[in-house]
């Protein structure tokens, strides 16, 4: 029988960044064990958004809760690569999301204040601007606009990263600082035991811990449910294409076309409500590059050299799932969207908070019984 602090289920980037703040916190022998199921490789297949403008519309506590994953990004940044030394390209710039026409540019300003009234009701600054036309054309001077971009919304306090490094980069420091990680054991079954331990079966081995975090993505759902918790997460397809390298030109992201460090694009925004089934589709891939040259027409000479699918875990109402597993308040479970952008806070504010000292009220809000209400 092994036997650890905590245990955290799931190495991607939540089970990964969670892990590491537990070791920050000084939680003791703390073991992370992932399954690598590939239909499950999530962390590996996103974006890298590091992301906070335009989320939440509609749900306040969720777009202040991604402000402040974005105002703790830098700094959280400059700690990870300097602990780990890794480089996880992240580039501060900013970023945009682009308007086809002077309705859908005047929905972004209606709806940004709307969001930036709730955060600053909770003092929160939310710094996005409406650009038009021409000054979004003048941020990014060696592009051509398409003509059906009427302009943006745009912050500077925003940027995207390489995320294949930023997982490296977590479970790096994790492991300098002693944690345990163990990438190829998936647990199979949870026992609660009657003195308040936790008993864990895992493909190899059996572990007792005082207190279990499941942050398994589409693989807590099952684990939950045989505690009797059934988990309010559904799955989304995105699909992602990326062109051959070429001259760095776009210094900042966008929603749907970011320019990697090493000089490729990166093309997506499709979402798909489809079972755990992570192909690529002609269909989205036709639809996502029309998208892209649309805003930029000069993309269309580009070669188009990968793509891929990968499943959000969404939730109904797109906010985090942060919750206790009712009865045993030793096991938490995380299951949410946007994993990049809010790491920060699942280092900072989640561990504190898994280890029973709360640093944010706001974390009661999101738990899975919001759902059953
Ligand atoms: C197309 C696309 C684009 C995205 N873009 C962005 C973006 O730009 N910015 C952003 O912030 N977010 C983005 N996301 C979302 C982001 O990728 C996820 O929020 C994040 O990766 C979730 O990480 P996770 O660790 O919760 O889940 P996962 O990465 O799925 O990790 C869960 C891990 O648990 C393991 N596991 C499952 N069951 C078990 C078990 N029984 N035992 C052990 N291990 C188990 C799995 O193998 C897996 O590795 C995007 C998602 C998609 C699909």
């Amino acid at each position: 029988m092994q036997t650890a602090d905590v245990l955290v289920i799931g190495g991607g980037i939540t089970g990964s960044s969670t892990a590491l703040g537990l070791v920050l916190k000084g939680a003791g022998n703390v073991v992370l064990l992932d399954e690598q199921l590939k239909s499950q490789r999530l962390s590996r297949g996103n974006f890298g958004l590091t992301w906070f403008m335009c989320k939440g519309a509609g749900y306040p506590g969720y777009s202040l809760w991604c402000r402040k994953a974005a105002k703790a990004w830098p700094e959280f940044a400059n700690r990870l690569e300097t602990e780990s030394k890794y480089n996880i390209e992240l580039d501060w710039t900013g970023g945009a999301v682009h308007a086809f026409g002077q309705d859908e540019l005047d929905g972004f300003a209606q709806s940004i204040k709307t969001i930036r009234e709730g955060c600053e009701s909770k003092g929160i600054d939310y710094p996005v601007d409406i650009l038009d036309r021409q000054q979004f054309a003048d941020l990014m001077p060696k592009m051509t606009l398409g003509e059906d971009v009427a302009g943006a919304m745009f912050t500077k306090e925003q940027g995207h990263v390489n995320p294949l490094k930023l997982l490296g980069a977590v479970r790096n420091w994790f492991q300098k600082l002693g944690g345990v990680y163990h990438g190829a054991q998936g647990a199979k079954e949870i026992i609660p035991q009657s003195n308040g331990t936790v008993l864990v079966k895992t493909t190899t081995e059996t572990y007792e811990c005082k207190k279990l975090v499941i942050a398994a993505g589409h693989g807590s759902a099952r684990l939950t449910a045989a505690l009797g918790e059934k988990l309010n997460i559904y799955p989304q397809r995105g699909q992602l294409m990326v062109t051959a390298r070429c001259e760095r030109k776009l210094d900042f992201p966008l929603l749907s076309v970011r320019q990697t460090q090493d000089g490729t694009y990166m093309i997506g925004l499709s979402t798909e409500n489809t079972a755990l089934d992570a192909r690529v589709t002609a269909e989205a891939m036709k639809s996502q590059a029309a998208n892209a040259v649309r805003i930029f027409p000069e993309l269309a000479n580009l070669n188009w050299v990968r793509a891929w699918g990968a499943i959000r875990v969404m939730t109904p109402d797109g906010g985090p799932i942060y919750s206790k597993i009712p009865g045993h308040d030793n096991i938490s479970v995380l299951a949410l969207h946007s994993g990049v952008s809010l790491a920060p806070l699942h280092t900072e504010v989640i561990a504190p908070w898994i280890l029973g000292e709360t640093t944010d009220n706001q974390v009661s809000d999101f738990s899975n019984g919001r759902f059953n209400a």
